[in-house]
């Protein structure tokens, strides 16, 4: 017999008090992390690891973000719903979901260079019915001048220097968080365009992936 059961409307209950304990209290962004499965956009063989609270391996030596840092970054963005936000690093597109509930009446452009990637995170996506996004599979450290200027651009691999590229394709105003250091451990930082310049501060230490590409790491895979 064909079960209808109704799908738990709060599946990241769980993930997102875990946050909330840590100190995030944007009711906004806690809702939104209740509603989405992160369980979901992991491969079967580590979806038993979906709740704890660190970076876990996606495949292509990449990882999903720990679900504290996703919160941080997309709180630093202050997405007030309308905005057009560009993310370089798809990777499962669980942070992606989050931009794309959190800018539900904006747009979200997302890059990926592994194809691999950026095709199962879309089919997470769409089956999630997320229809306010756009996919891109390539290098993003030159962002997408095609769409470009952009309110918000969130940059979720560890870039070696200052994302110039990426920056030039802010709106006056504009925010853009990145973290940005060495490949063992970076600063997250905010830098805001004001008058053309960027205005910065460091928000707290991290490691990610390597930002891989023309204004980012070398590539030195196999
Ligand atoms: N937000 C993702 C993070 C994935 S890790 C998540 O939580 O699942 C970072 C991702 O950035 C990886 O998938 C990696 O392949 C991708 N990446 C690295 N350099 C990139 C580049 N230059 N352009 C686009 N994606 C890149």
């Amino acid at each position: 017999m064909p079960s209808h059961r109704p799908r738990d409307p709060f599946p990241g209950a769980a993930i997102a008090q875990q946050v909330r304990q840590r100190g995030i209290r944007d009711p906004r962004l806690l809702n939104v992390l209740a509603r989405l499965s992160r369980r979901q956009f992991l491969p079967p063989e580590e979806r038993r690891f979906a709740l704890d609270d660190r970076a876990i391996p996606i495949g292509h030596d990449q990882t999903i973000s720990q679900p504290f840092m996703v919160a941080v970054m997309t709180l630093e963005l202050a997405l007030t719903g309308t905005e057009r936000v560009l993310e370089i690093g798809t990777g499962s597109g669980y942070q992606t979901a989050v931009l794309s509930l959190m800018a539900e009446e904006g747009e979200i452009f997302t890059i990926e260079r592994h194809a691999t990637l950026s095709l199962r995170a879309r089919t997470i996506l769409d089956g999630l019915g997320r229809t306010n996004i756009r996919y891109l599979i390539g290098d993003g450290t030159l962002g997408w001048p095609a769409e470009a200027p952009f309110d918000r651009i969130l940059v979720t691999a560890g870039a070696p220097g200052f994302p110039s590229a990426l920056f030039n394709q802010l709106i006056e105003g504009g925010r853009l968080v990145a973290p940005v250091g060495d490949e063992y451990s970076q600063e997250l930082m905010l830098f805001r365009k004001q008058n053309g310049r960027p205005e910065s501060r460091s928000i707290m230490g991290c490691r990610f992936v390597k930002l891989i590409g023309a204004e980012g790491w070398i590539d030195q895979g196999p």
